[in-house]
């Protein structure tokens, strides 16, 4: 008889303790979002695929002076610039990136002069066509995103 009440005892203690830490992890901010409809913040150190870094007016700070370029190990960026009349540095007028070799090592950025170029935090690029990745056109994704500014 005494066994009896030593196994409903033991039952319910561990039963309780069972809905102790549901009732813990009821009350718990959850981890998840809603995605696609929610995104994630992501972490500052996070590395997406380079993008530029506009000045106050929202223009690129590139001065086409190719240094990316060279320090680049899987030489994926390409970038063309003109010395406008009167200026007293290039600007850039073509940007080029083939994200589907890039190693996210950090080179680019680390090398260039005027900081005009930063890792993006896109963590959810997708895309059927490939070709999308391998010729990413940073000069109009700036404009894109003073459009929508
Ligand atoms: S992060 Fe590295 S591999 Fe990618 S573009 Fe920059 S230098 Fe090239
Ligand atoms: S991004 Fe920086 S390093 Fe690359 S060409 Fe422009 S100014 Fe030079």
């Amino acid at each position: 008889m005494n066994n009896i009440f030593k196994d409903v005892a033991g039952g319910f203690i561990s039963l309780m303790i069972g809905m102790g830490i549901t009732l813990k992890e009821f009350f718990r901010k959850p981890v998840t979002v809603h995605y696609p409809r929610e995104s994630l913040k992501m972490t500052p150190r996070y590395r997406s695929h380079i993008i530029f870094t506009p000045d106050e007016d929202g223009a690129s700070k590139c001065i086409a002076c190719n240094m990316c370029v060279n320090a680049c190990p899987s030489q994926c960026i390409y970038v063309e610039g003109e010395k406008k009349e009167g200026a007293r540095k290039k600007s850039v007028t073509k940007y080029e990136l083939n994200f589907t070799t890039c190693s996210l090592c950090g080179a680019c950025v680390e090398v260039c002069p005027t900081d005009a170029i930063d890792f993006s935090k896109r963590y959810n690029l997708a895309s059927p066509d490939k070709e999308r990745f391998r010729r990413m056109d940073l000069c109009k994704d700036l404009e894109e995103r003073n459009r929508k500014k």
